[in-house]
């Protein structure tokens, strides 16, 4: 089978001079220092474990990538590009801010192969912006987005749940933008609090309070069931589980689990699945059948057996049936009550 591998470079923040309220990098803005002989080490040990059926990207994250300074960036490519050359290697690549985009990077990139560029594009409400201190505007936003989609580039959005001065309602517009400026995919990152940045010291004397992990998922899974229903595919939800998630010393509160993409697919299917039987009026005791695509069940029942636990006790009814088919794909769900007749996909 076609595996899709990625190696991930993480760059430093190299002294990024904005001060995002979330960012934990602004203790080591002053590193300047960046061993470029490691990444072709870090591409050729990832190659080792490769095979030719394997499609490999090499993605460039961790910081702005445009706007690092050009010539490092250029020197990256080059390196990446030279993979890309001997065939070792399909794609490039990498994430970097709204106010980083003009037609020159883009150039620069399309001249080394990037093929996909993700776009902090964390809200799309200014008041949040400003909150945030992301220094750019919704403006910004989408005029990086249109000079992306426009310049024949892939534009993947990565935007948060939970900032200050945020809602539900400005989220799912945020999610709306995303969609509407041509992006193939999406990441969910629900807000967490780190030690040593200024969203810690908002928490301190009240002006800001993380939101709790009930909330997180729930947002989210709005907005991950908006992005699926527009054909926008969800590469990630939440921050990757690193140790400034597990320590105290760096992590100090918000959504933080293991599994949070998980559990906000489980919050998915059970919201879809409530929706069905709405449409269905399925009364207490009636036996009820639930399908999903192959590989999908356990997250249709949910951590715990969760789902099933709450649609019992939601519907009223005891007789629910998981199963999963292979004439469903996706994360769509096929829910009916015994008669095949009230099928409802
Ligand atoms: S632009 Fe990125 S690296 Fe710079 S402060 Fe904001 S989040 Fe941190």
């Amino acid at each position: 089978m076609r595996r899709h591998i990625n190696i991930p470079i993480f760059i430093p923040h190299l002294g990024c001079p904005n001060q995002c309220v979330f960012c934990n990098q602004k203790t080591i803005s002053g590193v300047r220092e960046f061993d470029i002989s490691t990444v072709k080490q870090t591409i050729d040990s990832t190659l080792a474990t490769t095979s030719d059926e394997d499609e490999v990207e090499i993605a460039f994250f961790g910081g702005s990538f445009t706007g690092i300074d050009e010539n490092l960036m250029v020197d990256l490519l080059k390196i990446a590009y030279s993979y890309i050359e001997s065939g070792q290697v399909h794609s490039i690549r990498c994430s970097t801010r709204p106010d980083y985009i003009d037609s020159h990077k883009l150039q620069i990139l399309k001249k080394y192969g990037v093929k996909v560029i993700e776009l902090g594009l964390q809200s799309s409400s200014d008041s949040v912006l400003k909150l945030t201190k992301r220094g750019h505007s919704f403006s910004d936003e989408k005029s990086a987005a249109d000079l992306i989609v426009s310049s024949g580039f892939s534009l993947v959005g990565q935007m948060m749940i939970g900032l200050p001065g945020s809602t539900l309602e400005l989220e799912i517009e945020t999610a709306r933008f995303i969609i509407s400026s041509g992006a193939v995919a999406a990441r969910i990152y629900p807000t967490v609090v780190f030690r040593d940045t200024e969203l810690y010291d908002m928490c301190c004397i009240g002006t800001y309070s993380p939101i709790a992990l009930e909330e997180a998922i729930e947002r989210s899974a709005k907005v991950f069931s908006l992005f699926l229903e527009n054909n926008i595919n969800v590469i990630r939800i939440g921050l990757c589980a690193t140790e400034n998630l597990s320590s105290p010393e760096t992590y100090y509160g918000g959504p933080n689990h293991a599994a949070l993409g998980e559990l906000v697919i489980n919050k998915y299917y059970y919201d879809k699945i409530i929706e069905k039987t709405n449409a269905l009026s399925v009364r207490e005791g009636e036996a009820l059948n639930i399908a999903v695509a192959r590989g999908r069940l356990s997250s249709v029942i949910g951590q715990n057996k969760n789902n099933k636990i709450l649609l019992t006790k939601t519907l009223g009814t005891r007789l629910i049936s998981f199963s999963e088919s292979d004439e469903i794909s996706g994360f769509d769900v096929s829910v009916w009550k015994e008669s095949r007749e009230n099928k409802c996909t």
